[in-house]
């Protein structure tokens, strides 16, 4: 066997180790447990955690943790070592059933929006036995959930792992519709993750990088993305060598990296994963993100996860790609060979646009974030607005059965949904509008709105939710129908055209499409403090208390934590602009303006009648900005104060979203002009010209 094919999942706790660790009985408990059937007892949890600490051990590791994601973002963990004291110089390595299963930690310093008080600060992280146990820096890491002492989801697996159940509740009602009985259902995701590698050394000397993840001044150097040769160009030796090592790595986890390539702006890259069951790929994008980052610290780069770290170019986002499939791998979205399965499918295709159309808001703010606020509409990424696209054929096809008209291919039958009777049609697969947010791509869904720095637990969380909801009342009507063909032809028609308005084939990107969808009457939500009040609104807590993915008062304490996170984020990007413009930016300019104030003395001593028009031109211009940008950074000064006196997270939010930005777009763009006017010598900070286009 290769060395490539031997390391692949060496680092994982997986379904073969088990097989050969376990004794057969207490795999099979696991395997229940893992399909969340029944709940693991402690006499198998303790034969589990014996087995996985001496597999780790073997393997060299010395500590564990439960491996969990809190609000944050990102994942946390907190190492235990596996010693412990027999006497006073001898050890031993001990890990037992209690400790796999359930640990506890101070959460205090986790966001919980209000539902944890700070005397009641425990969290507790529970085991999810659904995502294998990995081996991380010499860590054996469990994935858990983590939650209150009440019981309250503090994190983004725990209702991914509800909305998972509820899906496959549904999906299920469905298909016994259909006559099949499916065991286990599951989605499927495809996380495509773009990102930036930017030299460290530079890097370093920008504090807005440092701080923000992006640049918050920096104008267009003379060569941007015009002639689109990045995009899957020639990789760099320094990048290509770095690319290696992260594929290494992550096979090592068992992460099927597969396709990686140059984006679209320079310095720019997308690294793709094969799809994985949805709870185990939102695991597998987090530690992506972090080996991505890792391993660039490596290479001398510094890996850019942003939204938009560069004003004029692409920003970056993540494509997740969803599918429902049965055990034995069918996909529900894929359109059969028979009538009956494609009636079916066109029965799950309506699921989710009825689901899209009716829960645009939701989705819109699943990628809500002030990341993203930059890159959502910006003519490089989907609009704001959610819309589907299906293909011309499928369109065809559903307008068909609407309006009871045949339906032009070379069958030229009537599309009357029954059974018997559909015709057997094939969509084209090539036809894949980039510009739509949500694209139908031949079998599975493509959504594209999402941040390329968002864990994608929340979105699928949703999607989930809402097509669930969906099935749910298909499945009753369909359960109560006399006539199962009649029904579901019926079902089908009164679908499409209640919620056509959601499909859209044509450009997202233009003017015209921003028109048309006001007069469809679809949601436009462009900031992110819009988007999160429908968090809390009367139809979406009746949605999430109905499928018990969220009790009201999670669901309030999720909106204020991403108000908060919002606000935070600006607050810190204006502290940043302030500091980078007085402790640099302007002393440069000033420095500058003495320059050319003694050089025109200095010419005028030389001879009366000298030609200084230049440098007098150009210090008054550059005294007319310093002025500028001075008194603005008074009031983004004074601004500040205000926005801390706020209380209320959705009035701070809003003032931040609409005084603040505003301020800092009139910095940002005086700034970019200065830049332009000194000498690039004395420019304080490496500029797009270095910090993109550096070898
Ligand atoms: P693109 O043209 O957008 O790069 P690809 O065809 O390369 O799209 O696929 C991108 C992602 O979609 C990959 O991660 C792939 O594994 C995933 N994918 C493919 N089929 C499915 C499916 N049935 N369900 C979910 N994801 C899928
Ligand atoms: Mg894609």
């Amino acid at each position: 066997m290769s060395k490539i094919t031997d390391d692949f999942a060496s680092m994982v706790f997986h379904d073969r180790i088990m097989k050969e660790k376990l004794p057969k009985d207490i795999y099979q408990n696991l395997q229940r447990a893992m399909h969340q059937k029944e709940r693991l007892d402690e006499d198998s949890a303790n034969v589990i955690a014996t087995a996985m600490k001496n597999w780790a051990i073997e393997k060299g590791a010395t500590h564990y943790t439960h491996w969990f994601q809190p609000m944050t973002g990102i994942t946390a963990e907190k190492h235990n070592s596996f010693l412990s004291p027999v006497n006073h110089n001898q050890v031993i390595m001990e890990f037992d059933g209690k400790e796999l299963i359930q640990g506890e930690s101070d959460a205090s310093s986790f966001p919980s929006g209000g539902l944890r008080a700070t005397f009641e600060a425990r969290g507790y992280t529970a085991w999810d036995p659904t995502s294998y146990v990995f081996i991380k820096d010499h860590v054996l890491c469990i994935p858990t959930i983590f939650c209150s002492h009440k019981g309250e989801s503090l994190d983004k697996k725990t209702p991914l792992l509800k909305a998972e159940a509820v899906i496959q509740k549904q999906a299920q009602r469905i298909l016994k519709l259909f006559h099949i009985k499916a065991q286990h259902i599951q989605t499927m995701v495809g996380a495509e993750q773009e990102y930036f590698l930017i030299d460290k050394t530079l890097f370093h000397k920008r504090e807005d990088l440092r701080f923000c993840g992006r640049t918050l001044f920096g104008c267009k150097p003379m060569k941007t993305q015009e002639l689109d040769d990045h995009y899957y160009g020639v990789l760099k030796p320094r990048v290509k060598d770095f690319m290696k090592e992260v594929n290494e790595e992550l096979w090592k986890l068992g992460i099927l990296a597969k396709t990686q390539h140059n984006e679209v702006a320079p310095s720019q890259h997308e690294l793709a994963p094969i799809h994985m069951i949805t709870n185990i790929a939102s695991d597998q994008n987090q530690l992506i993100m972090e080996i991505l980052q890792k391993i660039a610290d490596k290479h001398h780069f510094v890996c850019l996860l942003h939204e938009k770290p560069f004003e004029g170019f692409n920003g970056s986002g993540k494509h997740n790609n969803w599918s429902i499939s049965t055990e034995d791998g069918k996909n529900l979205f894929s359109p059969g060979d028979t009538p009956s399965e494609n009636a079916q499918f066109l029965l799950f295709l309506c699921a989710v646009i009825k689901a899209v159309d009716e829960h645009q808001d939701l989705l819109r703010l699943s990628v809500a974030s002030a990341g993203n606020d930059h890159r959502l509409g910006a003519q490089e990424a989907p609009p704001a607005i959610m819309s589907i696209f299906i293909g011309e054929e499928l369109y065809a096809i559903l307008d068909a059965i609407e309006k009871d008209i045949p339906y032009q291919n070379q069958t030229k039958k009537a599309m009357e949904i029954g059974i018997e009777n559909l015709p057997v049609f094939l969509q084209d697969t090539t036809d894949r509008n980039r510009t739509s947010p949500f694209a139908f791509t031949g079998n599975k869904f493509e959504f594209r709105m999402l941040g390329s720095s968002q864990s994608i637990a929340s979105v699928n969380t949703i999607l989930n939710t809402i097509v669930a909801d969906a099935l749910d009342s298909f499945a009753t009507i369909l359960e109560n129908a006399d006539d199962f063909q009649l029904e579901l032809h019926q079902l089908i028609k009164a679908t499409i055209r209640q919620h056509r308005r959601i499909i859209y084939n044509g450009d997202n990107y233009s003017e015209h499409w921003k028109k048309e969808a006001k007069e469809r009457g679809l949601l436009q939500l462009s900031t992110t403090p819009d988007a999160l009040q429908y968090y809390i609104s009367k139809k979406n807590i009746h949605l999430f208390e109905k499928h018990q993915i969220f009790h009201v008062n999670e669901l309030f304490s999720r909106h204020e934590m991403l108000l908060k996170k919002y606000g935070n984020v600006l607050h810190i990007e204006a502290k940043t602009m302030l500091y980078m413009i007085k402790s640099n930016i302007l002393p440069t300019l000033l420095q500058y303006q003495k320059e050319l104030a003694s050089t025109c003395n200095i010419k005028k001593e030389v001879h009366k009648k000298i030609n200084i028009d230049v440098e007098k031109n150009l210090l008054l211009s550059l005294s007319d900005i310093s002025q500028k940008l001075f008194t603005q950074c008074e009031q983004l000064t004074k601004q500040l104060d205000e926005a801390n006196s706020l209380t209320n997270s959705q009035e701070r939010a809003h003032f931040y979203c609409t005084h603040m930005k505003q301020s800092m777009s009139h910095l940002r763009e005086w700034i970019d002009y200065a830049e332009q006017q000194v000498p690039s010598s004395i420019w304080p900070y490496p500029t797009y010209k270095d910090l993109l286009f550096s070898e």
